[in-house]
């Protein structure tokens, strides 16, 4: 399994609440102006498959597959 972004809900908020929400600093997102920011990216080497940032994003984009 991993854990993957659905990038057709993702409204790439650069203010993304499961950047910060990962335990372990598996998630990064590029910001790309005032109020975008690229889709955020999970780190598939780093990732524990904890599953906290599939219950914080607002958006339900998180999942495991
Ligand atoms: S599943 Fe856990 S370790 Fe993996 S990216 Fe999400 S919060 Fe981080």
């Amino acid at each position: 399994m991993v854990v993957k972004i659905n990038k057709d809900k993702c409204d790439r908020n650069r203010m993304c609440v499961i950047v910060s929400a990962c335990p372990i600093g598996a998630i990064k997102q590029r910001k790309i102006g005032p109020i975008l920011a690229d889709y955020p990216e999970i780190d598939e080497e780093k990732c524990t498959e904890c599953g906290i940032c599939i219950k914080e994003c607002p958006h339900d984009t998180v999942y495991k597959e």
